[in-house]
């Protein structure tokens, strides 16, 4: 087993860059078929999901736009509950279709608030696409329409995922093993 450390903690592989790719493949086929002609607007919600957009993205063959918003909510290994907006959206997406793009939702928070912030400047539709889902740790009533991997509720690291903003560079995915 490849254990890496990282600070103070140890992890072990979890989920390859193949199954990644795979998975990725999956949901932008959905995503070209479901919002064909939309033009939709991604919003990659940084800092975690810049490397999952920017795959995703790629497999994007539908008219379509990619923008940015930066939030936050975890420190260290734990949600904090508390979301703070970074830095805003700039673009007008009134009447737009706007795909929100996710590395995770863990107690769903930030995506609530997220939703709740675009739906006041009222888009035509909101969809939510994320990397990955971690159903058992879910805290709110919200929906995820594109997921490309279900995981249990543990923490991991890779492939855009920090823990304490190291690790985001690893190309696989990684769990917590101690
Ligand atoms: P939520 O608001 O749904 O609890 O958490 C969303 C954010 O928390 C994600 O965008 C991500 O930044 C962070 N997060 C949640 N679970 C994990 C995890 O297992 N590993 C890492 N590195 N970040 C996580």
């Amino acid at each position: 087993m490849n254990t890496i450390q990282i600070k103070d903690k140890k992890f072990v592989p979890y989920i390859d860059r193949k199954k990644i790719q795979e998975a990725i493949q999956k949901v932008a086929a959905r995503i070209n078929e479901d919002l064909a002609g939309q033009n939709p607007l991604f919003i990659c919600v940084l800092n975690g999901a810049f490397v999952f957009a920017a795959d995703l993205f790629r497999e994007i063959t539908i008219d379509s736009e990619i923008t940015f918003m930066r939030m936050k909510s975890y420190s260290g290994t734990q949600s904090t509950g508390r979301v703070k907006e970074i830095q805003g959206l700039g673009e007008d997406i009134t009447e737009r279709t706007v795909v929100v793009v996710e590395d995770i939702v863990d107690t769903g928070y930030t995506i609530q608030h997220i939703k709740e912030q675009l739906r006041a400047r009222n888009p035509k539709d909101i969809r939510v696409a994320s990397l990955l889902f971690k159903p058992e740790a879910l805290k709110c009533d919200i929906k995820v329409d594109y997921v490309a991997l279900e995981i249990p509720n543990a923490f991991i690291v890779g492939y855009g995922l920090d823990y304490d903003e190291q690790g985001r560079n690893l190309k696989d995915i990684y769990v917590i093993s101690e």
